[in-house]
């Protein structure tokens, strides 16, 4: 048990003695009563709020999953004003940070998160996660250079590296358009643009639909999702 206002503080949410103020003005609440008692002790996991805004517990962790719509930048901030993923994350208790990149102009998935020992556990090659893409490429992409994302290409002049998966999902033809849906476990800069542009389809919108078992489902372009405990966990 501690002091209320030590435990605001602590929280980085003000200063003890403004929380002390806070405390006596009403507009505190402990576990959903308010509590104006300066001597008011509780314990350091209770649910504080300050000016009807929860306050986080230094220790607890946030996850989201969230479908990035194209022209977002994964930084928390851009010097020329661009939108960044920070923007959509303005109303969650805490700062949380992508879990990795993608590129300014793809959409689709992406985890962010306070948590940064997940973060690097799943960002790392060694653990080799899966990530599925689907890529809107002009014309008509064919068996063969299907295959060739399946058999391996050469990107960044050297490296050989190969699609787990790859698919011709759909061709339009009256709009002369082909979906290809490829899984990947690796994640140099721009991966998958370059198998893409290595087997000579003509990309011309790319979007991650899957991170191992994690779906974009329903969840709509610029919308967020928290992930549930046994999800994260079934990363570990
Ligand atoms: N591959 C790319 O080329 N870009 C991304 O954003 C992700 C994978």
């Amino acid at each position: 048990m501690e002091r209320l206002q030590k435990i605001i503080s602590a929280r980085g949410v003000t200063s003890r003695r403004n929380a002390e103020k806070l405390i006596v003005e009403g507009k505190v609440k402990v576990n959903g009563v308010v509590i104006t008692e300066l001597g008011f002790k509780t314990s350091p996991d209770a649910d504080i709020e300050v000016n009807g805004k929860q306050t986080t517990k230094n220790n607890e962790k946030f996850y989201y999953l969230f479908n990035k719509p194209r022209l977002v930048l994964t930084t928390m901030y851009d010097p020329k004003q661009r939108k960044t993923v920070a923007d959509y994350f303005k109303d969650v208790p805490t700062r949380v940070y992508p879990v990795g990149r993608l590129d300014y102009d793809v959409s689709g998935l992406i985890i962010m998160t306070n948590d940064g020992e997940f973060a690097n556990f799943v960002m790392h090659p060694r653990y080799e996660f899966f990530k599925t893409y689907q890529g809107l490429c002009k014309g008509k992409v064919t068996k063969q250079q299907v295959n060739q994302l399946l058999k391996g290409v050469k990107i960044e002049d050297e490296y050989f590296t190969k699609a787990i998966e790859a698919e011709l999902l759909n061709y339009d033809q009256e709009k002369d358009q082909s979906i290809v849906e490829m899984t990947i476990a690796e994640g140099k800069k721009h991966h998958v643009k370059q198998m893409f542009s290595a087997i000579e389809a003509n990309l011309m919108k790319l979007k991650r639909t899957k991170i191992e078992f994690l779906e974009v489902d329903d969840l709509e372009v610029g919308r967020y999702r928290e992930l549930k405990p046994h999800e994260v966990k079934k990363f570990y």
